[in-house]
């Protein structure tokens, strides 16, 4: 697999090397260079295959000789080790919950293949990979759980005190082994500008080796794809074959690795973005000015990005086409308010608890399929378990979330989180004196 940057097509870098960069120094993102197309019969047979079965056939045509295949398969069923469900709510309208693993949100996807991946490529020899990654709850849990015990990393979490849940703060503090975390006196800009900030620091970097682990990095995007194809998968057992997905959005990781598996071949009569007040992407859609804004703080807090990253690999992906993307791509925003009312309204209809990042995507998929007579299959991506947002739930609907063993289990152990302040001089000091 080769790799161009969205700011120069003609560079080419190795799958390898595109992993530890994370980012080309243009500040563009990496994109593959070719994308391949899976087999009709591959597609339409995907329903005989398993979710490792298939992750293993859509990253092998993907890295193409970047991992030997025998190498990928072990790594492929070492990451992907947990389950991706459609659950049926009612007629045409399913959720993917896409909470099943370790840290109990979609992340575990990417930050457990990228874990992997990285551990791959570290030679005998190389030097310890540092990871450093800033957090507003969801993204931490799952990088320390993914490279929990992974042999030569260190995870260094930065996440902002008392602004994460219960669960999560106990997600990334309990872990001990290649995990540290550090509980910033600050906010999650604050985290995130000192991570950046050790990245161009010369010392640092002479010492250590520095890597970060965000939502950009392109191995966090090819696992992404595995469960939209999983999807389709499951829906052939249902004798259905027409797809519409809706997807919770903040960096539009989620949602452009759906978009990858479509140009891949994956059928998809629709996507939908759905998001909170930080519409850029909507609004976009609806009126051609793409427009970035400061992020807005709402309930559906792993969404609030007012420029989302991953944006430049959907605009590359669709280059030259436009007319084709707004037809592919239709988006939905909701405020607090309307987000609070459809986590209720799933409840009541369906029984059924969602998180507050779900909840918007249930919405937008409704409206959706109101306005729009087509047959297709609904799935609703369910990003993340409901356990992780107790405080944006209401304490009725709270009271019914099945707790799972891996949170129970949790509750025993102690925290384990250095305090400091949000100057980049204390951080630096930690990292020096703790080798
Ligand atoms: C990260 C996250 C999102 C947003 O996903 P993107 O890939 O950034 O669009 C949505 N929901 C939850 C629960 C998340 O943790």
């Amino acid at each position: 697999m080769k790799l161009y940057s969205t700011n120069n097509t003609s560079a080419s870098v190795s799958f390898k090397e595109a992993v530890f960069n994370s980012m080309p120094q243009d500040k563009g993102l990496y994109m593959p260079v070719s994308i391949p197309r899976l087999s009709e019969e591959f597609i339409s047979n995907l329903d005989k295959y398993t979710l490792p079965e298939i992750a293993f056939e859509v990253a092998k045509s993907l890295l193409g000789d970047s991992i030997p295949e025998a190498d990928l398969k072990v790594l492929i069923n070492d990451a992907i080790n947990f389950e991706a469900p459609i659950v049926k709510l009612e007629e045409d309208v399913y959720v993917l919950e896409l909470f099943h693993g370790p840290s109990l949100a979609f992340k575990d996807f990417g930050a457990r293949f990228m874990s992997r991946v990285m551990s791959y490529f570290l030679e005998v020899g190389e030097k310890q990979l540092d990871v450093l990654v800033a957090t507003s709850g969801d993204t931490g849990g799952a990088v320390a759980l993914g490279f929990l015990g992974v042999p030569n990393t260190r995870v260094t979490i930065l996440y902002p005190k008392g602004k994460v849940s219960g669960v999560q703060e106990q997600q990334l503090t309990t872990n001990g082994q290649n995990i540290r975390a550090l509980e910033i006196d600050g906010t999650f800009d604050d985290c995130q500008a000192l991570v950046k900030q050790a990245f161009t620091d010369a010392e640092l970097n002479e010492k250590y080796r520095l890597t970060s682990a965000n939502s950009i990095n392109i191995a966090r995007l090819v696992p992404q794809t595995f469960y939209y194809f999983n999807t389709y998968a499951q829906l052939l057992k249902q004798n259905k074959n027409k797809v519409v997905f809706s997807v919770p959005s903040g960096n539009f990781g989620n949602i452009g690795a759906g978009l990858l598996a479509w140009k891949m071949g994956l059928p998809v009569e629709q996507f939908i973005a759905a998001t909170n007040a930080n519409d850029t992407v909507p609004a976009f859609l609806k009126t051609g000015v793409y427009e970035p804004k400061p992020s807005i703080a709402t309930i559906s807090n792993a969404m609030d990005v007012g420029n989302p990253s991953n944006w430049v690999r959907i605009a590359d992906l669709f280059k030259g086409d436009k007319d084709e993307l707004k037809k592919l791509i239709v988006g939905y925003s909701y405020n607090d308010q309307e987000t609070a009312e459809a986590l209720e309204q799933v409840f009541n209809t369906n029984g059924y608890v969602v998180c507050p990042h779900t909840a918007i995507a249930w919405k937008a998929l409704k409206e959706w399929q109101a306005a729009n007579e087509d047959v297709a299959s609904g799935v609703f991506l369910s990003t993340a378990h409901p356990c992780k947002f107790p405080d944006v739930i209401p304490a009725e609907i709270a009271a019914k979330i099945v707790i799972p063993e891996s949170v129970k289990e949790l509750e025993g152990k102690e925290k384990q989180a250095v305090e400091m302040s949000n100057r980049f001089e204390d951080f630096k000091a930690y990292l020096l004196n703790n080798i």
